[in-house]
């Protein structure tokens, strides 16, 4: 029954901070420009093409007789090109299956399932969308299974009851472990993968919430440190009493690892939504950016839409799972792990814009953790990522790298949007 809880935490449904933003009248164009005006070019190119072939044929022509033939075949042609492009109209907008080879190489296919404890949706353009999302369903599987907490036969769970020994695991978890064991570092501890024990105090891993005294949560603390992770080549060990918790990154790695399995089968248009980790690979079919909302953490509404492509987008804030305490304050799942209490740094959401799903999520987290100013500092010195952040008194701070991709809806044109900049 823990084991079940267990997993429930370490894979978390978010809420879907970010979601793909619609715009029909934007896809309607570029599915007209798509099928459009390739038929007409070649027209044009056939119609120029006979004219000069009747000029080949007969040079000794009579003036006259020739510009007439050549006025008679040019109305022709217009004529035919106006029927061609107004009947090429109604059958690509109105019957685009008609079209068998147009329709197949726009192929679409989406995928909807439940799993790592979150609503996983997956759209894939291209040839051979629904054997990329069938095979990416199975890598998503395969790695459930490997880094499950609750399952007894997962790496993860071997690791975590190898009593002080050292358990063998496989390329991808001690992958993952190291990447988790590496951002720890780079944060200075704000990630800090070995939380477990205090998260669970807190009841986040049971949803049986309570406010732990400052004692146990003390005690509790001594279990906790990324340094004392012993990982060494293809194997993991623990103090006794320690627990890895990988949740914070599990799904951004995923989502890597999974948009790998996507383009491997020859789509590069896609989307996935992890329950709000976006991976976006390439553009949309039409060429445009993908237009992602991004959530408003007051309300619940849209409070902006960032237009990316080739990118990852992942959100973090303590307003996705909280519970409010019996002195009615409301404690939140992100713990500073400096203080083993939910993290209160000022901040409601941080969103991370980066190539790598496993970036955004290390940080979406950790920022959280290290608040505005420590944010900003982290992101100075690191320049490979850009970020969104929401703060408490309703202000929006973005690096400058993302100002001109991110629209503000019209509904929030009130809020106070500041530019971070480099110096
Ligand atoms: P995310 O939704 O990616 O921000 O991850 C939050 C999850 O990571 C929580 O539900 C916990 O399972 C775990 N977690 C909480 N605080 C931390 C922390 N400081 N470092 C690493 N993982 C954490
Ligand atoms: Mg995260």
């Amino acid at each position: 029954m823990d084991g079940f809880f267990t997993c429930r935490l370490t894979f978390r449904q978010k809420g879907a901070e970010i979601y793909e933003a619609k715009d029909g009248f934007e896809n309607m164009c570029g599915y007209c420009r798509d099928r459009g005006y390739a038929p007409v070019l070649v027209f044009l190119g056939l119609a120029s093409i006979s004219c000069r072939i009747f000029e080949m044929a007969w040079p000794q022509g009579g003036k006259d007789m020739k510009r007439k033939v050549k006025q008679l075949l040019l109305t022709a042609a217009g004529i035919a090109l106006l029927i061609l492009v107004v009947s090429s109209f109604v059958i690509l907008v109105f019957f685009p299956d008609m079209l068998p080879s147009a329709s197949k190489t726009q192929n679409e296919a989406s995928k909807e399932l439940f799993a790592m404890d979150t609503y996983i949706t997956m759209t894939a353009y291209g040839r051979d969308a629904e054997t990329a999302l069938t095979e990416a369903a199975d890598k998503l599987a395969a790695l459930e299974q490997l880094w499950s907490v609750t399952d007894p036969n997962s790496d993860i769970y071997a690791v975590n009851h190898g009593e002080g020994h050292p358990i063998r695991v496989s390329e991808e978890t001690s992958e993952l472990v190291s990447f988790a064991l590496q951002m720890a570092e780079e944060t200075n501890g704000a990630l800090e993968p070995t939380i477990y024990p205090v998260l669970s105090a807190w009841g986040f891993t049971t949803e049986e919430h309570r406010v732990p005294s400052e004692t146990e949560i003390a005690e509790l603390l001594g279990n906790v440190g990324y340094e004392r992770v012993r990982l060494e080549g293809d194997t993991v060990q623990l103090d006794n009493g320690m627990m890895l918790d990988l949740g914070a990154i599990g799904k951004g790695y995923a989502g890597d690892l999974v948009a790998q399995v996507v383009q491997e089968n020859g789509s590069t248009s896609a989307l996935l939504n992890f329950g709000g980790n976006i991976q976006a690979i390439g553009t949309k079919p039409d060429g445009s950016r993908w237009r992602l909302g991004l959530r408003d953490p007051f309300t619940g509404g849209t409070l902006g839409v960032l237009e990316i492509s080739n990118m990852a987008v992942v959100t973090s804030g303590n307003y996705e799972r909280y519970f409010i305490g019996e002195d009615g304050k409301q404690y939140g799942h992100i713990i500073d792990p400096a203080t083993g209490y939910p993290a209160e740094s000022g901040l409601v959401s941080v969103t991370i814009v980066a190539g790598e799903g496993r970036l955004c999520d290390a940080l979406s987290t950790s920022l959280f953790v290290m608040g505005l100013d420590k944010a900003a500092e982290y992101w100075k010195q690191h320049p490979d990522f850009e970020m969104i952040l929401i703060t408490e008194d309703g202000e929006i701070d973005l690096t400058e790298g993302i100002a001109d991709a991110f629209t503000l809806d019209s509904y929030h044109s009130n809020m106070r949007v500041n530019v971070i900049e480099y110096e």
